[in-house]
């Protein structure tokens, strides 16, 4: 695949999907800023791995949820680098809770993580890239965004918002050939996962048509060719990353 631009940043770059993005991307050449929030050994090796593998990449810890923190993080990248080409907003967290349980503030801080997030680096992002006159971001939904889930009424209205977010953002940015788009992973093996029971775990896997959790590499894969100058005429499209669980 092939990149225009030289660029990209990766919210929640130091562990799971994040960091499998990073290497993936830094493998197709690009310079690859490693966005942490608590993690900063885990980016501070994927760094020497990627630099080990003859890749570029710097890392850069800030709360993605943080609009001023997020802004002087930009403002960071584009003064070294003259410029952002990619950004792919994947921080996240659950906090899950029957809805019965669930107080407002377990519903608010996870919005807050989860869509705030990709609010504040798509706005960012699209004031850089639109006077660039290029640009491309992935956000990083889930299936349970589309599909809701039990225990997750706050994890669900991030990810669905983050749908609506990512089409209002490509009708913003297309006149500027800016495009946003998203990727809604089903069941992937991260830490994010790990919590999941055995039985819980065999349920899930027989209901799922290719009869296995996905990889990071699977859903880094998708979010290259979203970013890559492949995709040039895609915009405010979803890719499901899920082995068929949702179709
Ligand atoms: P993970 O292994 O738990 O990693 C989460 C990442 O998000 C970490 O790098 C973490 O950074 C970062 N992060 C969390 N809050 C942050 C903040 N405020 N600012 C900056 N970074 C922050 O999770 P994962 O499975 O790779 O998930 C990555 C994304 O995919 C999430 O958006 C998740 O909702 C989505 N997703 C995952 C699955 C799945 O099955 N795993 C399915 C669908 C969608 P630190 O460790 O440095 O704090």
């Amino acid at each position: 695949m092939h990149f225009s631009k030289e660029n990209v940043l990766v919210t929640g770059g130091s562990r799971g999907i994040g960091a499998q993005v990073c290497r993936v991307l830094a493998g197709f050449g690009l310079k690859v800023w490693i966005n942490y929030h608590t993690s900063a050994e885990r980016a501070d090796s994927l760094k020497v791995e990627i630099e080990q593998a003859g890749g570029r990449a710097a890392v850069i810890g800030f709360d993605a949820s943080d609009d001023a923190a997020f802004v002087q993080a930009c403002k960071t990248i584009v003064e070294a680098d003259g410029g952002l080409g990619y950004l792919v907003n994947n921080a996240g967290i659950t906090k899950d809770k029957l809805a019965l349980r669930m107080s407002l503030d377990d519903f608010e801080s996870i919005i807050h993580a989860n869509l705030s997030s990709a609010f504040i680096g798509s706005r960012e992002a699209l004031k850089i890239m639109s006077k660039q006159r290029f640009g491309a971001v992935v956000n990083v939904s889930s299936i349970v965004g589309e599909q809701g889930n039990m225990g997750q009424a706050n994890y669900a209205a991030s990810k669905g918002g983050i749908l609506a977010l990512t089409k209002s953002f490509a009708l913003e940015g297309a006149p500027r050939n800016v495009r946003f788009n998203a990727v809604a992973p089903g069941f992937i093996d991260t830490d994010m996962t790990q919590a999941l029971g055995a039985d819980v775990r065999a349920q899930y896997e027989n209901a799922i048509p290719l009869k296995r959790f996905g990889t990071s590499n699977d859903v880094a894969h998708a979010i290259a060719f979203l970013l890559s100058d492949s995709s040039q005429y895609i915009t405010g499209e979803v890719l499901r990353v899920n082995g068929g669980l949702y179709m």
